[in-house]
């Protein structure tokens, strides 16, 4: 071999080796905008995380939280814009129009392909207008909306439908099990089939951070970091292999007190420590 032809395939060698070396993780908070949104703000900034918030259109609605609220969570909104966090469309009621005789459970949460339409321009529309009405202009606000459309998670469903950059095969998966009856399941597939034909990725999560709505977060940053370290060494699974790693956490565990606040700074520091980087979804497939 030449040497320049050595160099090159040397230099070629650290590239792939670097690529192989790099460990991901994606933070991903749904169902905002709520109180707990920017606690987490707080945390990721104060660590230099960048995270990805899946919102519900319905957080903007003033005339169910009130103008304070309602205030408060497009000031969020805003934050989350201006410090570069990824947004995704989480639908814009969580399928709250099904659940209005069920428990909001995951019991017959997806009733008919028609529930793809409250993904989309119907929930875009809210936050659209929001950008409108701050004097955005439509360039700037099709620049927010439009990644923003194109980044999904279902309510309930951890269903993924993800094209992946060239020469790696999508990420198809569908959760028979995460909702209940399976003729619910079976219509949340078509939902996703649908959404990923209209050009969406559609994204699930490898693990979920738990945590509730009155008592903060289930599981210690210990707790998560172990889940983390067990998809690493191959001895749990991930949707896109032991170097990406999709957390599912809830604004609504932050919404009281400083505490999980603090666990999740923890974490991102644990996780830096341990060579982890922190990415948002808009670049999960070309990671
Ligand atoms: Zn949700």
């Amino acid at each position: 071999m030449k040497p320049f032809a050595a160099l090159l395939a040397l230099s070629l060698l650290a590239v792939v080796s670097a690529n192989a070396n790099q460990k991901f993780i994606y933070y991903t908070s749904d169902d905002g905008i709520n109180a707990g949104t920017a606690k987490i703000m707080d945390a990721a900034h104060e660590s230099g995380v960048k995270v990805t918030f899946f919102v519900n259109g319905n957080s903007l609605d003033a005339s169910h939280w009130g103008p304070g609220i309602v205030k408060d969570n497009i000031r969020s909104f805003m934050r989350m814009i201006r410090e570069q966090h990824a947004i995704g469309d989480h639908s814009l009621n969580h399928m709250a129009h099904n659940s209005e005789t069920e428990p909001a459970d995951g019991r017959n949460i997806y009733q008919s392909l028609d529930d793809v339409k409250y993904f989309g321009k119907r929930n875009m529309a809210v936050f659209a207008k929001i950008l409108q009405s701050l004097g955005l202009t439509i360039a700037q606000t099709k620049d927010v909306i439009t990644p923003m459309s194109k980044m999904v998670r279902m309510p309930f469903v951890n269903n993924w439908r993800v094209t992946m950059a060239d020469g790696q095969p999508p990420i198809d998966f569908t959760c028979r099990n995460c909702i209940v009856p399976y003729k619910s399941a079976e219509i949340a597939a078509d939902v996703a089939d649908a959404l990923f034909k209209g050009g969406k990725q559609v994204f699930g999560w490898d693990l979920e951070w738990r945590s509730t709505y009155g008592d903060g977060l289930v599981n210690t940053p210990e707790e998560v970091m172990n889940a983390v370290r067990k998809i690493s060494q191959g001895v749990k699974k991930a949707k896109g292999g032991p170097n990406k790693i999709v957390i599912l956490n809830h604004d609504h565990g932050f919404l009281y007190g400083d505490e999980p606040k603090e666990a999740l700074g923890k974490f991102f520091e644990m996780a830096k420590k341990e060579g982890y980087e922190f990415r948002t979804l808009a670049t999960y497939a070309t990671d």
